[in-house]
């Protein structure tokens, strides 16, 4: 898989994506990244990229012409036209579904911007998909890249060594992955769940699951809506989600949970 990052910073994106597994993944040409460098187009003397918005306001606007340069000798290049990713606060914010859809390309461009944005003509003519990796504002969208470029890489096949890693985690089947332990077997007096030292896979599968559809329960109740479940998990489900409510409605205003927020 080709990841094409058109950016006004290469050095950063390339710096980051280098190492640990993403790196490896490149070594073995699993997958590939360049970085272009939009300055590279720009049509100044001065290398400039931005200028001040029409109809005033803060910041810089990026240039519409060094980004479409930037894309056309690319494509021309590559003799591809593949999908061009606007990192934006104002897109759908990515998730493991849309990483999965993304991991069927075999090209993609990721389009970063930086100061207020880019000029608008140049996303009219070149962009396919906007995509947000949060609602909240970044500087650029290089860190928006690394992550998606992170979260789409481990879904190429080869990429992680354990080919079923990438299958059972967090957000497969809508559900949160189960808790994890290793070595030591007692940590400051806490002790893995007797279940995990039984050598019984079903059992410890059955336990894996119900952690799971527990902690989805707890920590991301929205994504539920999207589990699918057979009828004794939701069955299972049910019964949770009553002793939960009991729990609460159990717990004293000022007992030890008191002050509690809903990160703890
Ligand atoms: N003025 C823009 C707005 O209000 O939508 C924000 C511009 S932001 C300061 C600069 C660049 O950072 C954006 O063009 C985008 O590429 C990137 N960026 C910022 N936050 C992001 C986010 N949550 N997800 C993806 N990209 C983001």
């Amino acid at each position: 898989m080709h990841f094409h990052i058109l950016t006004l910073f290469p050095e950063m994106v390339l710096g980051g994506l280098n190492t640990s597994i993403t790196g490896r993944a490149m070594e073995k040409g699993l997958i590939s990244v360049d970085a272009i460098n939009i300055r590279d187009y720009s049509q100044d003397k001065h290398r400039h990229v931005d200028d001040y918005p029409y109809g005033g306001g803060a910041g810089m606007v990026m240039q519409p012409g060094p980004v479409c340069d930037a894309y056309e000798a690319l494509a021309a290049r590559t003799g591809k036209r593949p999908r061009v990713i606007y990192l934006t606060p104002q897109g759908r914010v990515l998730n493991q579904k849309i990483a999965e859809d993304l991991a069927k390309e075999e090209d993609l461009v990721l389009l970063c911007g930086h100061y207020e944005g880019i000029d608008e003509r140049a996303l009219e003519l070149i962009v396919t998909d906007y995509l947000s990796i949060g609602d909240y504002v970044l500087t650029g969208g290089e860190l928006p890249a690394m992550v998606l470029i992170d979260c789409v890489s481990r879904l190429v096949p080869g990429v992680l060594n354990n080919e079923s890693s990438a299958e059972f985690e967090s957000f497969h089947d809508n559900l949160l992955e189960y808790p994890q332990y290793t070595r030591p077997e007692n940590f400051r007096g806490l002790t893995v769940p007797p279940v995990l030292l039984s050598g019984h896979h079903q059992k410890i599968d059955a336990w894996r699951r119900e952690r799971s559809i527990e902690r989805t329960l707890r920590r991301r109740p929205d994504l539920l809506e999207d589990a699918v479940l057979a009828p004794k998990e939701q069955a299972y489900l049910e019964a949770l989600r009553e002793a939960i409510a009991r729990e609460e409605t159990a717990r004293p205003e000022d007992g030890p949970d008191a002050g509690k927020t809903d990160l703890q």
